[in-house]
This record gives C-alpha cells, sequence and structure tokens, in this order.
C-alpha cells in the first residue's frame, strides 16, 4: 500500500460497466487483535453499519450524504475463505441473539461503495466507486513475526526464562527438562512435548498473558497436527546434538515453521495491507492484573515493530515499498463501563500504545488509540448506593439471560497504576463484579430512534478509511 491509490487492471465487479472498472481504488484494511478481542463482532457491526448508514454520524462521508451506496461484492482473491458475514449478522440479529464463532484463521470481505463529491464538483461528475477489502486475521499470526530473527536455541531460552516461576507452565518445564535431548527422535515423545506445550500457551492466554509463541499453536488453521507444529522450546545443554536426535529435528521444524508457515503469511496477506485496526481486550487484561498488562503491552511492541520494518531487516525485504499508513489501536467492549469511565480507558491505550511505540522506535504511519464497542449489550443507569450514586451498566448475563445492573470499578487515573505490583491494601482494578459481567448481545437493529447500537465505532471508521471517502 503506497500513498497512491492501489489500482486494478482488468474488468471487475459485477455490473459496472467496461470502462468503469478500470482504475478503481481499492483500500486493504486489515483487522487483527489476540483471539476473543472482537474481530469477529468488530466486522460483523462495521459491514453492517456501513451498508445502513443511519447510525454512523462520526463518519464524515455519511453525515454528509455522500455515501450514495454500499454492497458487498465478490473479493478479489479466489483462494482466500470469504468472512462470513452473513452467518454472523444472522447470530447477532436473531429474535435469540447469540456471539458468533470468533476469527481462527484468515478471511475476507469486499465492501464496495459509489461516492459523490460534495458541492459543485459532484453536481457534475458522477459517482465514484471505492473498494475496501477487509482482512480479518488473528493477531497471535503476527506475534510469530519476533521468530524471524531467532535461533532455535536463542527463542527456546527467551521462552523458558519468561515461563520460569509461572503455575501455567509447571508441568511443560518438569517435562522439557527431562526431555532427553540426544536420543534418536521419537515422534511419539515430540508429540507429546508440542501437546504439553500447546497446554501451557492455552492456560497462559486464559489466565491474560498475551505473549504466546508460536502463534499457530494456539490457532493452527488447516495445520493442526503437521510435524511443522510438533516442536517445542528445550533448554539448552550444551554441545551438538547428533543427527536425527529430539533436539536436531525440534530445530529443524523451528526453521520449517518459520519459512513455511510464517513467511507465507506475511507474503501473502500482511504485506498487502493499507490500513490496520489492532482490537485490544484491554478491560480483560487490566481484570487479570500488572503482569497481564506487561505482557500485553510487550505484545503491542512487537506488533508496531511489524509496521514499520527496517529496510535491512527480513520482513523490510519482503514488503519493499510498501507501507501501512494508519494503524488504530482500539482498546474493545467499552460497554462494560459507563461513559465517564471511558476517557479514562482511551488514556490507558494511548499510554500503552506511546510506550509500545518508543520501545519499537516506531515512526511512519498515523497512529491512534480509542475505546470502542462494536456492538453495544449494555444500558446505563445511575444507581443510589449507601447514600451516594453509583454510575453502573446494566446487561441481560449470558449464562442465565438474567438482567443485571453492575458496576464493575473504577479505572486509575494514572496508567502507570496498571503495571504496579499489586500490594496490600493496593486498589484491586477491574474486581469481582467484572468477572461476571459476560453479556449476552443485545439485538443488532439499525432502525433509527433507538440509540447508536454501537460506541465510537463511526470514529473508528472515520480515522481508518474516512480521507478517503
Ligand atoms: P475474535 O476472537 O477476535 O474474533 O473475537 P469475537 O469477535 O468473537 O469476540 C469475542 C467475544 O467478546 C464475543 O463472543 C463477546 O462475548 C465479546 N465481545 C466482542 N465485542 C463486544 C462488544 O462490542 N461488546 C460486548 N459487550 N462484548 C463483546
Amino acid at each position: 500500500g503506497n500513498i497512491a491509490d492501489r489500482v486494478i487492471h482488468g474488468v471487475e465487479g459485477i455490473g459496472a460497466g467496461f470502462s468503469e472498472a478500470f482504475f478503481e481504488p481499492v483500500i486493504r484494511l486489515g483487522v487483527t487483535g489476540l483471539s476473543r478481542a472482537g474481530k469477529t463482532v468488530f466486522i460483523t457491526s462495521l459491514v453492517a453499519n456501513l451498508l445502513d448508514r443511519g447510525r454512523m454520524p462520526g463518519l464524515r462521508a455519511a453525515a454528509e450524504g455522500r455515501i450514495v451506496s454500499a454492497f458487498l461484492q465478490p473479493q478479489p482473491d479466489d483462494t482466500v475463505p470469504r468472512f462470513d458475514y452473513e452467518a454472523h449478522l444472522a447470530a447477532l440479529t436473531g429474535p435469540e441473539p447469540f456471539w458468533p464463532e470468533g476469527t481462527r484463521s484468515v478471511s475476507e470481505l469486499r465492501l464496495s461503495f459509489r461516492l459523490r463529491e460534495s458541492g459543485l464538483l459532484g453536481m457534475f461528475r458522477g459517482p465514484r466507486t471505492l473498494h475496501l477489502d477487509i482482512v480479518d486475521y488473528p493477531g497471535e499470526w503476527l506475534l510469530d513475526l519476533s521468530l524471524m530473527d531467532e535461533t532455535y536455541a536463542g527463542w527456546s531460552g527467551a521462552v523458558l526464562e519468561r515461563l520460569e516461576g509461572r503455575s501455567e507452565a509447571k508441568a511443560f518445564l518438569a517435562a522439557a527438562r527431562a526431555a532427553d535431548q540426544q536420543a534418536e527422535l521419537d515422534e511419539v515423545a515430540a508429540k507429546a512435548l508440542a501437546a504439553e506445550y500447546t497446554a501451557c500457551l492455552s492456560s497462559m492466554r486464559a489466565a491474560g498473558y498475551s505473549d504466546c509463541t508460536p502463534g499457530r499453536f494456539l490457532l493452527p488453521g488447516d495445520l493442526a497436527g503437521s510435524p511443522v507444529l510438533t516442536f517445542a522450546p528445550l533448554p539448552e545443554t550444551g554441545g551438538r546434538a547428533p543427527r536425527g536426535s529430539l533436539r536436531r529435528e525440534m530445530e529443524r521444524r523451528f526453521e520449517a515453521y518459520k519459512a513455511q508457515v510464517v513467511t507465507p503469511f506475511f507474503r501473502d496477506h500482511f504485506s498487502r495491507i493499507d490500513r490496520q485496526v489492532v482490537l485490544v481486550d484491554l478491560l480483560g487484561a487490566i481484570h487479570a492484573g500488572p503482569p497481564a498488562v506487561e505482557d500485553l503491552r510487550r505484545a503491542m511492541t512487537g506488533i508496531l515493530g511489524a509496521f514499520r520494518p527496517g529496510r535491512t531487516s527480513w520482513l523490510g525485504g519482503l514488503l519493499g515499498m510498501s507501507r501501512v499508513e494508519r494503524i488504530l489501536f482500539a482498546a474493545t467492549k467499552a460497554d462494560h463501563l459507563h461513559h465517564t469511565e471511558h476517557a479514562k480507558l482511551t488514556q490507558i491505550m494511548a499510554a500503552l500504545m506511546r510506550e509500545a511505540k518508543d520501545r519499537a522506535d516506531f515512526a511512519g504511519a498515523d497512529t491512534a488509540a480509542m475505546a470502542i464497542a462494536a456492538l453495544r449489550a449494555t444500558v446505563e443507569e445511575t444507581v443510589s448506593h449507601k447514600g451516594g450514586a453509583l454510575d453502573c451498566v446494566r446487561g441481560r448475563l449470558r449464562a442465565d439471560g438474567r438482567e443485571a445492573a453492575f458496576y464493575p470499578g473504577e479505572l486509575p487515573d494514572n496508567p502507570a497504576a496498571l503495571l504496579a505490583p499489586a500490594r496490600e491494601g493496593a486498589p484491586d482494578w477491574l474486581g469481582a463484579d467484572y468477572e461476571v459481567m459476560e453479556f449476552a448481545p443485545t439485538p443488532l437493529t439499525l432502525r433509527p430512534g433507538e440509540g447508536p447500537p454501537h460506541i465510537r465505532l463511526d470514529r473508528a471508521a472515520e480515522f481508518l478509511i474516512g480521507d478517503r471517502l
């Protein structure tokens, strides 16, 4: 993606005349974030709200009435799965709405706009066409970039050091230490080690940690069970392991993973992105505690590093001149908090982003931080409590369908407080109540006059694509 519009050569688009099908500009919007960050809900709601633009006042082109029409079209990439928009929308808009299945792999959807110029120009010129190709992919896969500059020994050392002392890693660390690395490879033993490591990564994710490589161990796509995913980090034992030994084979598979899994993903998908939104379950990390927030910051540094590769780096060579122009870090599920807390959530997101930018030595693309909810599942309510007033949110619980008002607690004014280890008597940010706040989706109705079905989704869209509409 350079600044100049991408140009499509060829006749494309159903119903488009031959002449106008040439030179139609395309924006490729990447949507990523770790599992359960909210990618599927974000894309579904974004597309629904763009198709039916009554509820996007913060999107200038929509507010100014310059979007003549928006419609879905066949995507340009024939071998990439299509984002299953209709099924996800049906889940969210049915009589008994439920959350759709989240992102497991890469998928794509093309939304096309017919746009009118404003003012006099619009009276003389016919509408122009712009295609928005939305590319959904797991954030776990992006974190794999950090493997590319690593050797197996270097990666193993770093991972094992980070796992040290974490209760979730106890069983795997014991198995890794006990492994006979010099012995001839036994596929059953290799598989058991890889399974133990995968279990360790899953429980780390469940405990709120973000930095879990290799990403395909958690989201294998169609590679589950293949040798390229059957390895694990092992401690350095010194000396060269013989050919055919467990250690040599683990080394070999690590290199195969880089060459045959990570490289194609960056070459085929990542390298063509113009705009990127990174969705972050920041509330979940805050709830999990300071180590999880620190881990999130580290993961964000890694992600930003991917968007600003040095010319001499591996990725720089792969990307050539292409460049991502805008990156939005959006804290999702802001509807868990009363709007009086939203400014603080945005500030925390911005502070984490600033730190990640400094550490990744990042410059270039425009960046922004926001707090959003792609699909609002709550309404606000102020409840009197012990003579005071508590700003709550009310929603229907997914577990038992009960409707209730919750006070999830307060966020700190100073984002640094989130990184401080909890001491005796220190506040527990987003404590007990947050734990049970698993809301069912409210029906996604796009009828006017019912209050916006999202929080700042229009602002997010304005930052990501507004300049091109
Ligand atoms: P993905 O794994 O990144 O695709 O995440 P999903 O889009 O599947 O979202 C994961 C879960 O987060 C959903 O099942 C919902 O429970 C929750 N979620 C996502 N977006 C929202 C939102 O805007 N509001 C609320 N309250 N919950 C959300």
